[in-house]
């Protein structure tokens, strides 16, 4: 039986963090509750699940549909594209079978890339290798969801670009269905060239990007910062959303709670940004302490409260254990620069 290989290879940045990532993991349920009721899928279809954030992972290695089990998404800094691709040309190579002179091999793999923003890596080198790669690895369709995706990468890697206006949940969930329905058309009609026209057909809200492609904006419409709360110590994460006011600012969205070891350092650092540009930082998730402050001392960014501190005429940084004194009431500090997380 010659398979069908598909790898699903989803960005986990952490614009990725909270319900799109819950979306996904629900998404992908779905996907093979229904994979799992389609007789053609079943016989033929393999799946793999790559993700990247600052690294990449093989979640799982291609796997045979009625043996495959459901691994959960969890969303980190970083956008490691290049990683990623590099990750994906060595599994394709590793477990899907050529074509040789006596045996026809696997039909060839199906690669669905589905990112909603800018790679934090180099990814033109691991690009060219997975297109050198014989035999022809993949058609690869690439999902762009949202306004902070860069198009001129996508372009370079896809086959087909598709543009979802954003990632939202009920966004999601469709792409999902229409990437289960295509998946189970192509088990059926099994070919050398992925898609059909008739599959290719996206539901409303997901379109085919033609030759026009729309420019990354300058500004990113979120801004995520790193923060650990001065009470309990633990990390989290701030969403910041850009509001077109003036020069352009950023108000204060969301804040989360992470796990200790959410934060790793990808490489990447992120351009800084004028703290006049940040309206507000969003409240501690732990504590509700609604003033963050910025240590001078190790640069970690933290919640307080600023009625305690002021009784006291300090801040403690809860990283470095640094005594900050108090500005003085009313007077004003001057701009610092900021420096965001990968995103
Ligand atoms: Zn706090
Ligand atoms: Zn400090």
């Amino acid at each position: 039986m010659r398979r069908l290989p598909v790898y699903i290879v989803v960005d986990t940045s952490e614009s990725m963090f909270g319900e799109p990532i819950d979306q996904i993991n629900r998404s992908l349920d779905l996907m093979l509750a229904s994979l799992h009721r389609n007789p053609y899928a079943l016989e033929t279809a393999w799946l793999s699940i790559i993700t990247f954030d600052s690294i990449a992972r093989a979640l799982v290695p291609l796997t045979d549909i009625s043996e495959f089990k459901i691994p959960e998404l969890k969303a980190r800094p970083g956008t490691a594209l290049g990683t990623a691709l590099e990750l994906l040309r060595v599994q394709i190579a590793k477990e899907v079978e050529p074509a040789t002179e006596t045996e026809k091999g696997d039909w060839r793999p199906i690669v669905f890339l589905l990112t909603d923003g800018q790679p934090t890596d180099s990814w033109r080198p691991a690009l060219e290798k997975l297109r050198a790669q014989r035999p022809k690895p993949a058609n690869i369709y690439a999902i762009a969801c949202g306004s902070a995706v860069d198009f001129d990468v996508l372009k370079e890697i896809a086959d087909v670009t598709f543009r979802a206006s954003e990632a939202t949940p009920d966004m999601l969930s469709k792409l999902f269905i229409w990437m289960s329905s295509a998946i189970q058309s192509v088990s059926k009609n099994a070919s050398q060239n992925g898609l059909s026209a008739d599959d290719l057909k996206t539901p409303d809200g997901i379109e085919i990007v033609g030759d026009e492609y729309p420019d990354p904006p300058e500004d990113p419409p979120q801004l995520f910062f790193h923060g650990v709360c001065a009470t309990t110590r633990k990390p989290y994460l701030m969403r910041l959303k850009y509001v077109p006011y003036g020069s352009g600012v950023y108000f204060p969205d969301a804040s989360f709670p992470v796990p200790d070891d959410f934060f790793i350092d990808g490489g990447y650092t992120p351009p800084e940004i004028s703290s006049e540009r940040i309206v507000a930082m969003p409240p501690c998730p732990y504590c509700s302490n609604e003033d963050w402050c910025s240590c001078p001392r190790c640069g970690t960014g933290f919640c307080f409260n600023h009625e305690k501190s002021h009784e006291q005429g300090f801040v403690v940084c809860p990283e470095c254990e640094a005594r900050l004194l108090e500005r003085p009431e009313g007077e004003e500090g001057e701009p610092f620069s900021m420096r965001p997380s990968a995103g």
